[in-house]
């Protein structure tokens, strides 16, 4: 069993603003997913494990193909 690992590296996924309630376990944390949902990287990765072929926890696209987006 291989848990599908994320990869979260964009600075986007970092809220500086501080902590918010992760949507899945409920303690704080400063990880945001693409949807801008508070979350565990280890906790999406278990959603993700989860509920598969859905798109609510996905990676980053691979270097090179990143989306600029403010
Ligand atoms: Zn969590």
């Amino acid at each position: 069993m291989t848990p599908a690992g994320l990869v979260w590296s964009a600075p986007a996924h970092y809220d500086h603003r501080g902590d918010r309630p992760c949507a899945l376990c409920g303690r704080p944390t400063p990880l945001r997913s693409h949807a801008r949902e508070p979350a565990h990287k280890v906790c999406a990765e278990q959603w993700a494990a989860d509920h598969p072929g859905t798109d609510r926890f996905v990676s980053d696209p691979p270097a090179g193909r990143r989306r600029t987006h403010a």
